[in-house]
């Protein structure tokens, strides 16, 4: 039972530590993944970013040539804005002079009258000369554009250093929102876009009222601004979930761009094995210790019947004493212990006497209890332990006394005799009108050992012959001269 619950705990641990090894497999699966998609999407930013930014430049190098600024316009138009700028999600390109009022403009020659002193893009540039290239927060576009867009700005400088206006790309936040839906995350996966100030640009999933808010506060934006790339486990600043992180930061651009798959959702398929493959080991953890409980009560059972019928077999069913099968096992056993610790062993034989004519007068039944009782008054006088009563066989009986000389067997067959015949059982045929015994007693000992048990017995033999012929109801003692010619005797039984 113990060895069946090691082995029902033995395969619930290594159940378990094949669980433990498919859910770190399924972490480092979805770390993988998230760090291919944060790369891919990352180079897309990075690159169509590059291009817009090289078309500013076009227009920053074009504003500084007066040549070109005295072309016809709209020869200039060509020359400064190639057709990328025309290309889907990107808003105008503007050039604006030192008041924020427009002065070239990708989408209208002459540009529209429309003065963006006011945005971001262009009171960071008015205010500092190193703001360098400059995204700004998302804001609604004034002119025909509907759609939420941010600004990419560049300074332009007078030869002295001056301030003289920027130069503006927009570009329509739906680039980043068609970008990032069309990723495959799982239910609870997010992209999200920052600023390096951690305002929200673009998040899947789209809600509007994320974008152009602050995650600066937020316990998972510090890691971001920690590396330029890397991963991290954390709370979701937006939604509260908890999500692996894989960030990186647009090469170039002061944006970080943040992929997040939920935890939720990289263990899904783990946990529904979890739960399949538990369930099994649980159901056979539970068959095991079922089974063994079932064969250990079985084992037990049989262990009882065996003792039951070692028992019975032992045991004589009429007397309750030890049977003649018992008795031979228990007087060899007793033999050997006798020679090898050289102590003696006695041997006492019982037969009743005229137990025919008992028999004949009181029926075979009557016989049967007298014999029982006979078999009480040899069991209550050997008290040693190690004595053992048997039934010899029909109305004998046997004692074995180890440890006990000549003198104390005789003390106990005495008392047995005496004790068969105070039982005071009629016997009618019988010369001493009772029922009685006759015992026959020979001992094993020192110098006048016997030279096998047979000669014991056959020795104790002869004196229960010699008991009977000098009159029944009494016990003699095997004579010296028997224990070297007894063996004809012995044989004989
Ligand atoms: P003796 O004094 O010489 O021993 O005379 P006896 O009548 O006892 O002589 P014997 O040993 O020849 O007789 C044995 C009788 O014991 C035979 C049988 O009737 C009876 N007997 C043997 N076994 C049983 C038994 O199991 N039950 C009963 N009721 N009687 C038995
Ligand atoms: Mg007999
Ligand atoms: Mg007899």
């Amino acid at each position: 039972m113990a060895s069946s619950i090691s082995l029902a705990v033995a395969i619930a641990a290594i159940g378990a530590g094949a669980l433990l090894e498919m859910r770190q497999d399924a972490f480092a699966r979805a770390q993988e993944a998230s760090s291919n998609l944060s790369l891919i999407l990352e180079r897309d930013i990075a690159r169509n970013l590059e291009i817009f930014e090289l078309s500013m430049h076009a227009v920053i190098d074009g504003v500084k040539d007066p040549e070109i600024l005295r072309l016809p316009p709209a020869i200039r138009q060509l020359v400064l804005f190639d057709r990328s700028t025309n290309a889907t999600d990107l808003g105008s390109m503007l050039a604006t002079d030192e008041k924020g009022n427009l002065v070239l403009d990708s989408r209208s020659t002459p540009a529209r009258p429309v003065n963006v002193a006011d945005r971001d893009y262009f009171k960071v540039h008015r205010d500092s000369t190193t703001a360098g290239l400059f995204v700004s927060q998302p804001f609604q576009p004034r002119l025909t554009e509907t759609a939420q867009s941010i600004g990419l700005s560049r300074r332009l400088s007078h030869a002295d250093g001056s301030f003289a206006g920027i130069v503006v790309g927009t570009l329509r936040l739906n680039y980043f929102r068609r970008l990032f839906e069309g990723t495959k995350l799982g239910p609870g996966g997010t992209v999200t876009l920052l600023r390096d100030d951690g305002i929200v640009l673009m998040r899947r999933p789209y809600d509007a009222a994320t974008i152009g808010r602050s995650i600066a506060a937020s316990s998972s934006f510090p890691p971001l601004m920690q590396a330029q790339q890397g991963s991290f486990v954390g709370i979701a600043a937006l939604d509260g979930t908890e999500r692996l992180y894989d960030f990186r930061h647009v090469t170039g651009f002061p944006l970080v761009l943040v992929v997040g798959l939920s935890t939720d959702d990289i263990y899904a398929e783990w946990r529904k094995r979890a739960w399949l493959i538990g369930g099994l080991i649980l159901a056979l953890d539970i068959v095991i210790i079922l089974l063994s409980a079932l064969i250990s009560q079985q084992f037990r059972r049989r262990l009882a019947m065996e003792e039951h019928l070692r028992l019975m077999v032992n045991t004589d069913g009429l007397t309750g004493i030890g049977s003649r099968r018992a008795l031979d096992e228990a007087a060899d056993i007793e033999w050997r212990r006798a020679w090898r610790n050289q102590q003696p062993l006695s041997l006492l034989m019982i037969d009743v006497d005229h137990f025919k004519n008992f028999n004949d007068r009181y029926g075979h039944a009557g016989g049967d209890d007298a014999l029982a009782a006979v078999a009480r008054c040899i069991a209550d006088n050997i008290r040693r332990p190690g004595d053992y009563a048997a039934r010899y066989g029909g109305e004998e009986f046997a004692v074995l006394l180890p440890n006990t000389g000549m003198d104390g067997a005789m003390a106990v067959a005495g008392k047995i005799r005496t004790a068969v015949q105070g039982l005071g059982l009629p016997n009618a045929g019988s010369t001493h009108q009772v029922l009685t015994i006759s015992i026959g007693v020979a001992c094993a000992e020192g110098r006048s050992r016997f030279a096998n048990l047979r000669l014991l017995f056959g020795a104790s033999d002869e004196a229960l012959y010699e008991a009977k012929e000098s009159g029944r109801n009494r016990v003699a003692a095997a004579r010296e001269r028997q224990k070297n010619q007894a063996h004809g005797a012995a044989l004989e039984r």
